[in-house]
């Protein structure tokens, strides 16, 4: 990556932003923030337009140490092999061909956080759902909390509307390793807003747009200059997602940060239960965002969050990737902050958290009713089988396995445990598709500390009063899945 060019557009330096001190070999020229290592060799000729790319003479005249360009130490590419103490770390880290990549095919990749920043740096022309990384090393080629054995790097989503030379200004302030790169919708002017969600975290009725600014500001950190001249383009756009509203505002600087820990944060070694792990996970990543005036949410504290590789639209789009040298991130020095996992506004309505919602879907009501309420047509006994194995049953997997395809859909958002699914009732929905049904293995509501066993949960209209049980049981009457399904998975299959 060759971005210092001379005034005829020939690239003949990297410049590299960071703390210097750290740095070997020691750079041609050390800068505030920054350095440059001239490259010796032949120019390479019109460099493409980056944020670095600058004129040579702006340099010199800033900050220079020497009194001509001969005075300056060049490196051949060969050499430049730039060592910092934040790059030598071993990192292990599972890659997936796309966001839906299926349990157990996420792959381990090993390599130096210098390497991996070599992949950080190439950025590509290429769809925004494609090859993506987790932040560590997974058992048996999952992607979720649970399965996740040590995470060796942090990653941060950097979509608040903040400029990228705050960004760095920030990193460099705490001597700090990283990779930033721009996102595929980097600079993108319009969002859409999930309306159900807006309505009910805002207690609106509709798209005001005050109170759109203010979901854009507290729930997702938008900075308040770019939604202050917001515009709704569509106050009921509907997606294959749902209902959106669309707005239109500022564009957006949207960037990943990536930084290199000091030991590998390893899930099964911190003292404690792993849901305390897990949590402690969250919680020093929150501490560090907190500290660095990051904005974070539920979702980007999941130890399994999910992060693309840098890929961009067209050659014309605006991209990039920027390396800042320096020390690896030592996760202990960051305190615990707390975060809560459902912050809602005015009333309460309905479960407190997802623990509750868990609880109620799982077991309150599987005895109650009409004694017949669950057994099948062929006399399965689901009410029996539950109160034998629904704290076992692993009820993800199992549809995993029996039904698979379009059956399953994306994983649960906000790092929340489990997987979206059709609703066997989905005839009965209002609307079709969406995101309203899931299940969660008992073993994943486990480690997530609910133990009363697997959930099977609808927050459709239509399935309002269903349980878990009902839900089994419209499924064998049609024959989606067969008895052996439930019975196969009488054991424990947690660790
Ligand atoms: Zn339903």
């Amino acid at each position: 990556m060759i971005d210092l060019v001379t005034d005829l557009g020939e690239g003949v330096g990297l410049y590299v932003a960071g703390s210097p001190d750290v740095v070997e070999p020691q750079p041609s020229l050390k800068l505030e923030g920054g350095m440059i290592f001239m490259i010796d060799g032949d120019p390479l000729l019109k460099q493409p337009a980056g944020f670095h790319l600058c004129p040579l003479s702006a340099f010199l005249d800033k900050g220079r140490e020497a009194d001509s360009l001969d005075d300056l130490t060049w490196y051949t590419p060969a050499q430049l092999n730039i060592v910092t103490p934040g790059s030598i770390p071993n990192v292990v880290l599972m890659t997936g061909r796309s966001r839906q990549e299926g349990q157990g095919k996420w792959k381990p990749i090993t390599s130096t956080f210098a390497q991996f920043s070599a992949i950080l740096l190439d950025h590509k022309v290429g769809e925004k759902n494609g090859t993506c990384f987790l932040q560590g090393e997974s058992a048996d080629g999952a992607r979720k909390s649970s399965a996740q054995i040590a995470n060796h790097i942090l990653g941060v989503d950097l979509d608040s509307g903040a400029p990228l030379n705050d960004v760095m200004a920030t990193i460099q302030k705490h001597g700090l390793e990283a990779v930033i790169y721009t996102t595929h919708s980097h600079l993108k002017d319009t969002s859409e807003i999930k309306r159900d969600h807006f309505m009910k975290k805002m207690d609106a009725n509709v798209a005001d747009l005050e109170l759109l600014k203010r979901y854009l500001i507290e729930r997702k950190g938008v900075l308040p200059h770019i939604v202050k001249k917001l515009e709704v383009l569509d106050d009921a756009k509907h997606t294959a997602e749902g209902v959106v509203i669309l707005v239109r505002h500022e564009p957006i600087p949207k960037f990943r940060a990536v930084f290199s820990l000091s030991e590998p944060f390893i899930f099964a070694k911190r003292g404690g239960s792993q849901q305390d792990a897990i949590n402690e996970w969250k919680e020093r990543y929150a501490g560090f965002c907190t500290d660095m005036g990051f904005f974070f949410d539920e979702k980007c504290v999941d130890p399994a969050r999910l992060f693309y590789l840098p890929r961009h639209k067209n050659s014309n789009s605006n991209f990039g990737s920027w390396r800042i040298a320096g020390n690896t991130l030592d996760l202990d020095k960051f305190s615990r902050v707390k975060i809560s996992r459902n912050r809602r506004s005015g009333a309460a309505r309905g479960p407190q958290n997802a623990f509750t919602a868990a609880a109620i879907a799982a077991g309150a009501n599987d005895y109650d009713d009409d004694p017949d309420r669950y057994i099948t047509d062929d006399g399965f006994n689901l009410r029996r089988w539950s109160a034998k194995f629904a704290k076992h049953f692993e009820i993800q997997t199992m549809l995993d396995t029996l039904v698979g395809g379009d059956f399953i859909r994306e994983p649960r958002p906000s790092g929340k445990p489990g997987v979206q699914v059709e609703c066997p009732f989905e005839a009965e929905h209002t609307t079709l598709g969406g995101s309203g049904t899931f299940v969660v293995n008992a073993g994943d509501n486990y480690a997530d500390g609910f133990e009363g066993g697997f959930t099977f949960n609808c927050q459709h209209a239509a399935c309002n009063g269903r349980d878990r049980l009902d839900f089994l049981k419209e499924l064998l009457e049609n024959e989606i899945i067969s008895e052996a399904g439930p019975t196969q998975q009488k054991l424990p299959a947690r660790a």
